[in-house]
């Protein structure tokens, strides 16, 4: 238990303020770490320690051992969270934290309740036949790929620090051993309510609303029904994050009900990629077989795994069941045009418009289709669009990212015609287009290059060097211009693995 006076040793490096692990003993199993051979810092996330209020010092000296699990820091309280999911469509009752373990909570700088956990910490009442562990190239991904969202203004789970643990893993092949150190809004996520729901547990499902409304959105408590408020920000939150990653041309891979916050975070990010070329239907994960959760799908895998969060909330909304029902039900009709709303909104801020007419939906859909249908790079498109807004002479670029560049001239006259009506100067346009449209995405290939470096060679300098460039990915870095192209044919990847 923690109390105000650990919170107080000069000595710790978290002050941890745990509340998890004060809600029903079903919600989780308290479970420390299971040690490993040799570990060794790869990256401590300073800026974000910071953040968080810890003990940089300590931190520094003491890293290895804390973010290997080898070490438990005074006042963590381990433990792995229970929960079910829809995986690919088919509910499995009891998943859970297989391989992550919970250290506690901590409240940062801005007050925020903050989770710190370790993924791949070793072995846990839920991993059924899994080792608890994690590889490096994956623990490298979400390093990666996290904080790019979060530079790209994304909601994202964050990444503390990663450790290789000297010891080996085997999937298809040996690879090196690796923890990486999570940090969350909370982990608490639609297969959270789906298991207590499963399980029959009205009083559970009530707890766990209470604490999530505390945690999360804490004006709700005012609400006539608080629990109907709660699914529909769920529902608001989600559908303005799957907004912002069709935005940029994430893919997240994975949607199960499992890897869906109740908070409104991106977490898991597995078989995760950002698109090149676009196309709706791209997929990178090599175990979406059916295209289930490909780019364009993704809103729509959304709203199915609300209506699942619907479902495990009835009890809560009203304890007429007809009536729980049809007020769910008005709530996830309601999330397609939220989320149509958003995405328009945004599409709208790519295209440099700050007013709204009828036709922008179809001008924006034209564009799109151009895109498809001339192999176009998604992100380069809309940042050289940018670069037009401001400057006429920057066409030629932009024409050159299509096959046949004359195909754009129609669309571009239709857009200077309806930008005759946006009340912007050129220069503003271009300026506020440039903070819609980043520059540099975690390019899979950059990220895979980076990966193979590490994990073949032991060479993270390519590592560091993405995280720098994706730290600010608004801005011009001419140094680092080779990273916003799109990968030559030869260093194209077709494939992404889950890494579990
Ligand atoms: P994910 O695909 O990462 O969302 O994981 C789905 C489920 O599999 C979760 O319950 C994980 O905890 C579990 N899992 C994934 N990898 C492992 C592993 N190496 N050992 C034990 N459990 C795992
Ligand atoms: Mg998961």
């Amino acid at each position: 238990m923690t109390s105000a006076l650990q919170k107080n040793r000069p000595d710790a490096a978290f002050s941890f303020d745990n509340s998890y692990v004060h809600l029903p003993q079903n919600f989780f199993s308290l479970q420390a770490p299971t040690q490993v051979a040799e570990p060794w810092l790869i990256k401590l996330n300073e800026p974000l320690a910071e953040e968080l209020g810890l003990d940089l010092d300590i931190l520094k000296r003491d890293g290895a051992a804390i973010f290997s699990g080898n070490l438990i820091p005074d006042g963590a309280e381990p433990l792995a969270m229970a929960y079910s999911g829809h995986q690919f469509g088919q509910f499995v009752p009891l998943l859970g934290d297989g391989r992550a373990i919970l250290l506690g909570e901590v409240i940062d700088r801005n007050g925020e309740r903050r989770d710190i956990q370790l993924k791949g910490a070793g072995q846990t009442p839920f991993s059924r036949r899994g080792d608890g562990r994690a590889a490096l190239g994956p623990v490298l991904r979400e390093y990666i790929v996290s904080e790019a969202m979060f530079a790209l203004g994304i909601p994202a789970t964050r990444a503390l620090a990663a450790v290789l643990t000297g010891e080996s893993v085997r999937r298809e092949d040996i690879l090196p051993g690796a923890v990486f150190t999570r940090v969350a809004a909370s982990h608490i996520r639609v297969g959270t309510f789906q298991y207590l729901a499963a399980t029959g547990d009205e009083n559970g499902i009530k707890a766990l609303a209470d604490h999530v409304i505390e945690r999360h959105y804490p004006a709700l408590k005012a609400a006539e029904n608080p629990y109907l408020a709660l699914y529909e920000a769920v529902c608001d939150r989600q559908a303005a994050l799957i907004a912002r990653w069709l935005q940029v041309g994430f893919i997240h891979g994975v949607m199960n009900t499992d890897n869906m916050t109740i908070s409104g975070e991106t977490i898991d990010f597995g078989p995760c990629a950002f698109m090149d070329s676009y196309d709706p239907m791209t997929v990178f994960s090599s175990i979406d077989q059916h295209g289930r959760y490909a780019y364009a799908n993704q809103p729509g895998i959304g709203q199915w795994n609300l209506a699942r969060l619907g479902e495990a909330l009835l009890p809560l909304i009203d304890t007429d069941k007809d009536k729980a029902i049809e007020h769910a039900n008005a709530i996830i009709k309601a999330y397609g045009e939220r989320f149509h709303s958003y995405w328009l909104q945004g599409m709208r801020g790519k295209i440099g418009l700050v007013s709204a007419e009828d036709g922008d939906l179809e001008l924006i859909q034209a564009l799109l289709a151009l895109m498809q249908a001339q192999g176009a790079d998604f992100t380069l498109t809309f940042r050289r669009l940018s670069a037009v807004a401001g400057d006429e002479a920057a066409e030629a670029v932009f024409a050159s990212t299509f096959r046949e560049p004359a195909a754009t001239t129609e669309w571009l006259t239709r857009w200077r015609d309806r930008l005759s009506r946006n009340p912007q100067t050129p220069s503003d346009r271009a300026a506020t287009m440039k903070q819609a449209n980043p520059a540099f995405i975690p390019r899979n290939h950059r990220v895979e290059q980076a990966i193979e470096a590490a994990v073949e060679d032991g060479d993270f300098s390519l590592f560091e060097a993405l995280l720098s460039v994706l730290s600010k990915p608004f801005e011009e870095q001419p140094p680092f211009a080779a990273y916003m192209d799109p990968p030559k044919p030869e260093e194209r990847v077709l494939q992404t693995f889950c890494g579990t």
